[in-house]
């Protein structure tokens, strides 16, 4: 079995803010690099988005896209959402989404 930061944190392995979870993926909250932004991670370690399938690639960026909403809703910043996928860091593909300044 493969094991990286994000499996670690995907199997409860680490306590950050998670804020949504289903049986494809986890979305967190990432305060690392400024307050509005989130991580969608999809609880498969794939080094590419395509290699999850059509079907989890729209699931991640239907969720993805409502994580955002909801940013801009808490956040009250920023009317823009911006999506971007992340290099497999350790091989393990994922989403940052941000709250884009106006
Ligand atoms: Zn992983």
């Amino acid at each position: 079995m493969t094991s990286c930061n994000l499996c670690h944190i995907v199997s409860r392995g680490l306590p950050l803010g998670r804020v949504y979870e289903d049986d494809l993926l986890v979305v967190l909250m990432d305060t690392s690099d400024g307050p509005a932004q989130m991580l969608v991670v999809p609880k498969l370690h794939e080094g590419s988005l395509e290699a999850l399938g059509a079907a989890a690639q729209h699931h991640l960026y239907k969720i993805s896209r409502r994580a955002g909403r909801s940013l801009h809703v808490a956040a009250g910043i920023a009317p823009d959402v911006r999506l971007q996928v992340l290099p497999a860091d350790e091989g393990h593909a994922h989403l940052k989404v941000l709250a884009a300044a106006s």
